[in-house]
C-alpha cells in the first residue's frame, strides 16, 4: 500500500479505453462556427448608408473618427476604354449611385467596363496623417486612379490575357502629395473590367493606414488564407491515403475515394489557393468550377462506399457518378469564363445539389436503419455544408458580398469528418489487433510485448518491477456445471474486474490464455504487489458468482502468484514468468483462493 508512486511513464490503460476521437471533426467546427458569425456580424445593414438614393457623386466629410466612408458611387458601365472617364462629375448620362453589391449585368455590345468615382474632401487636420485606401476583395482586372494619376493596377486585361488576381482585399496607401485638403476635392476613380464576373465592389474606404491594414490582414486571413491553409492540408493528406492505397498493407478502397475527395477538394478551391497575375484566368477557373463537381461527386462515391447501402444497388450512385465526371469534364473543356460559368450553373443544378441530397438520404438511412453511428459525423458535416452554401446564396441573393464565402469551409468539415472517421476505423482495427475479443484486456502479444519492454527497462537500472499470473480456480469445472457461455460470462466479468482495480496509468492488465490473466506492475515492490493481489483476490471473492462445483469456495475465485524484482536484475523473460508460475503453483496446491509471492534476483 505504500508503494503508490505518482502515475508513471506510458499511459498504456487510458489509451486502451480512449473513446473513438472526435477531435479532428470538433475542431473544425470551431473556425466554422466564428466565420458565419463574424460573416453574420459583416451582414448587418450598415446605418452609415441611408436606404433612400442619394446623389451619385457626394462630398465626403471625417467622420468622428476620421474614416472617410466611399461606400457611395457613382457607376458607369460603357464600352472599354482605358482612362475614359477621369473626368467624371454627378451629370454623365447613364450614371447612376452604387451602394455595393452586384454589378448590374453589362447592356452594350462588346467587351463592357464599369467605371466607379467618389469625391471626397479631407479636413485639414487630417494633414500629416497617413492614409490608406480599403479595397474590398473583388474578381476582376482593377485600376485605381487618384484625381488623374494610376496607383494601382492589379490583374491583367491586356493582349488577350485576362487575370483577375483580386480575390484578396488590398490596402492602397494614398500619398500624402497628391491628396487635397480643405476645400479641395479628391477624385477617386476606379475602372473594373469583368468578363463574366457578377460581383461588385465591397465597402470601400479611406481610414488610417495601420487601420486599413489590419482590417484587411483579417479579411484575408478569414476569407482566404484559412482556404490556403486547408488546400495545403488536404494536398497533404489526400497524397498521403493516396500513397497508403497503392503502397500500404491495407488497401481498401475508401482510402482511394478519400484521396479523390481531399484532391478534388484542392482543385476546387485552386483558383483561391494559387492565385496571381501570370496565372491564366480561363483554367483556373475550369479546374476550380470543374474540381466542384468532382468534389461533389467523390464524396458521394465515398458517402455509398462507407455506408454500403447500396451494395447490391450501386447502379444509381454509380450512374450519378458519371454524371459528375461528365460535367467536370464539360465544364473543365468550355474555354471561355463566361461558359464556365454558365455550364457550372447548370452542374449545380443537375449535379451537385441531387448529389447532396442524395448524401444526406443514404446517410440518414444508414444512421436509422443501419445504426451505424459514424454516419451522424457524415451528415453533421454535410449539415455545415449546406449552411455554408445558404449564407453565401443569401449574400448574393441580397446583393451584398459575405465577409467570406463560406463553402469552401463547409467542404473543409467534409473532409476533416471522413478523416476523423478513418482515422477512428484504423484505430479499432489496431485495437482489435492488440486486445482479446473476449475479456477487452491486453491479449498475449501486446502482453508479451510490454513485458520484454518493462523488464529490459528495469535491468538498465529503471524502477523494480511486478509480475502477477493469476488463475481461476477450477474453471473446468465451473464449465462443465453451468456450460461454456456462462464461463465466457464469468471471464468477461472478471476482466472488467481486473481493469478496474488494476489502476494505474502504467500498469498492464491481459488475458494470458484460456482462464489465466496477468498483470505487469512497474514501479512496484513485492509489498505494493502483493498488496494488490490481495485486493485482487478478496475482490474476485466479492463478486459472489456462485461455483457449486468449487472445492474451494461456494463461489468463483481466483489463485495469485507474485513476483517482484528490483532494478538492474539481470533475469531472462522466461525465468521471470516461471517464478510467477511457481507461485501461483504453490497458491494451487495451499488450497486456492491465495496469493503466494517471492522476490527474485536476491542472494
Ligand atoms: P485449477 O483450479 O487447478 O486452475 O483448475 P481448473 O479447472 O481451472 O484448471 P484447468 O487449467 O484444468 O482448466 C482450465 C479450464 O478453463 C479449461 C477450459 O474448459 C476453461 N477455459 C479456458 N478458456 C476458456 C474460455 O475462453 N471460455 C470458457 N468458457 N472456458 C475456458
Ligand atoms: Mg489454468
Ligand atoms: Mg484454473
Amino acid at each position: 500500500m505504500s508503494q503508490r508512486p505518482p502515475p508513471a511513464r506510458t499511459a498504456r490503460r487510458s489509451a486502451r479505453r480512449a473513446s473513438p476521437a472526435r477531435t479532428p471533426f470538433l475542431l473544425c467546427l470551431l473556425p466554422a462556427a466564428a466565420l458565419a458569425l463574424g460573416s453574420c456580424v459583416a451582414a448587418l445593414p450598415d446605418p452609415a448608408i441611408p436606404p433612400e438614393a442619394r446623389p451619385p457623386v457626394r462630398v465626403l466629410r471625417p467622420g468622428p473618427e476620421g474614416r472617410l466612408e466611399l461606400t457611395e458611387f457613382l457607376l458607369l458601365e460603357s464600352a472599354r476604354e482605358e482612362k475614359g472617364h477621369l473626368d467624371l462629375d454627378g451629370s454623365t448620362p447613364g450614371s447612376r449611385a452604387y451602394r455595393g453589391g452586384l454589378l448590374p449585368p453589362a447592356g452594350g455590345p462588346g467587351p463592357r467596363m464599369y467605371t466607379f468615382a467618389a469625391r471626397f474632401r479631407l479636413e485639414p487636420a487630417l494633414r500629416g496623417e497617413e492614409l490608406s485606401l480599403y479595397l474590398g476583395p473583388s474578381e476582376y482586372p482593377l485600376r485605381i486612379y487618384l484625381d488623374g494619376i494610376e496607383l494601382l493596377r492589379r490583374g491583367r486585361d491586356e493582349g488577350g490575357a485576362y487575370n483577375s488576381s483580386l480575390r484578396s482585399a488590398v490596402a492602397l496607401y494614398l500619398p500624402p502629395e497628391l491628396l487635397r485638403y480643405g476645400d479641395e476635392e479628391n477624385l477617386l476613380v476606379l475602372e473594373a473590367y469583368p468578363r463574366g464576373e457578377v460581383w461588385g465592389l465591397d465597402r470601400y474606404y479611406v481610414d488610417r493606414r495601420d487601420r486599413v491594414s489590419a482590417a484587411v490582414f483579417l479579411r484575408n486571413f478569414v476569407g482566404i488564407d484559412l482556404v490556403k491553409g486547408a488546400f495545403v492540408l488536404a494536398m497533404v493528406i489526400g497524397f498521403y491515403f493516396l500513397g497508403l492505397f497503392l503502397f500500404g498493407q491495407m488497401r481498401r478502397p475508401s482510402y482511394l475515394l478519400f484521396a479523390g475527395v481531399c484532391l478534388s477538394f484542392c482543385l476546387s478551391y485552386f483558383n483561391m489557393a494559387i492565385h496571381h497575375e501570370a496565372n491564366d484566368e480561363v483554367l483556373l477557373e475550369a479546374l476550380s468550377k470543374g474540381g466542384l463537381v468532382l468534389l461533389s461527386s467523390s464524396t458521394l462515391a465515398f458517402v455509398c462506399e462507407f455506408s454500403s447501402v447500396l451494395n447490391r444497388r450501386r447502379a444509381l450512385p454509380l450512374a450519378y457518378f458519371a454524371v459528375g465526371l461528365g460535367f467536370a469534364l464539360l465544364v473543365i473543356t468550355r474555354g471561355s469564363k463566361q461558359a464556365i460559368l454558365a455550364s457550372f450553373g447548370l452542374a449545380v443544378d443537375l449535379v451537385i445539389v441531387p448529389q447532396l441530397i442524395l448524401d444526406i438520404g443514404i446517410l440518414a438511412y444508414a444512421l436509422i436503419r443501419l445504426r451505424n453511428r459514424q454516419a451522424l459525423t457524415l451528415l453533421a458535416a454535410f449539415a455545415i455544408v449546406i449552411a455554408t452554401a445558404g449564407h453565401d446564396v443569401v449574400h448574393l441573393g441580397s446583393m451584398r458580398i459575405p465577409y467570406a464565402w463560406l463553402t469552401a469551409y463547409g467542404y473543409i468539415a467534409v473532409v476533416l469528418a471522413i478523416f476523423g472517421i478513418l482515422v477512428n476505423t484504423y484505430r479499432q482495427y489496431e485495437r482489435r489487433a492488440s486486445n482479446d475479443w473476449l475479456t477487452g484486456l491486453a491479449n498475449r502479444q501486446s502482453f508479451d510485448a510490454a513485458l520484454a519492454r518493462e523488464v529490459e527497462h528495469s535491468r538498465r537500472g529503471g524502477d523494480c518491477l511486478s509480475l502477477l499470473m493469476m488463475d481461476v480456480d477450477f474453471f473446468k469445472a465451473y464449465n462443465d456445471n453451468y456450460g461454456h457461455l456462462a464461463g465466457d460470462q464469468c471471464l468477461r466479468s472478471l476482466g472488467r474486474l481486473i481493469d478496474a482495480t488494476i489502476a494505474r496509468p502504467a500498469d498492464l492488465a491481459a488475458r494470458y490464455g484460456g482462464e489465466e490473466f496477468a498483470a505487469i506492475l512497474p514501479a512496484t515492490d513485492l509489498a505494493g504487489a502483493r498488496a494488490l493481489a490481495e485486493r485482487l483476490r478478496a475482490a474476485v471473492e466479492g463478486l459472489g458468482i456462485p461455483h457449486a462445483a468449487s472445492a474451494a469456495a461456494d463461489r468463483v475465485t481466483i489463485s495469485i502468484g507474485v513476483v517482484s524484482l528490483r532494478c538492474g536484475t539481470g533475469l531472462s523473460l522466461e525465468r521471470i514468468v516461471e517464478a510467477a508460475d511457481q507461485e501461483l503453483y504453490r497458491a494451487k496446491a495451499a488450497g486456492r483462493n491465495r496469493v503466494m509471492s517471492a522476490q527474485l534476483g536476491e542472494g
